[in-house]
């Protein structure tokens, strides 16, 4: 089974209100590498205008985008309330 059937198998129950929150989006106009958004294994993460805009209702938690904006530190991260978020499968 390859990544992305794996990835398939994980089930969501999103909140109403994001986990994520892209603190600044002004200050992702001097990020040049916009690193945030390749780095999302599910491709929350998109760039518009030159400005970060994430989707949190796929969020894996996996933590890495936060890892990652690592020159302006920009991004707010927190797991879901309790209840909510990813229900991972790997069978
Ligand atoms: S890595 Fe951080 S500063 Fe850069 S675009 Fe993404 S959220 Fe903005
Ligand atoms: S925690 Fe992981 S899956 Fe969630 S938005 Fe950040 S990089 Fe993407």
């Amino acid at each position: 089974m390859n990544v992305e059937d794996r990835l398939f198998l994980n089930r969501f129950n999103a909140d109403d209100r994001s986990h994520l929150k892209v603190i600044d989006p002004e200050v992702c106009l001097k990020c040049k590498r916009k690193q945030c958004s390749p780095s999302c294994p599910s491709k929350c993460y998109t760039i518009q205008d030159g400005k970060a805009v994430v989707a949190y209702e796929g969020c894996l938690e996996c933590g890495t985008c936060r890892i990652v904006c690592n020159e302006f530190f920009n991004i707010g991260w927190k797991y879901p309330r309790g209840g909510f978020g990813v229900s991972f499968k790997f069978g």
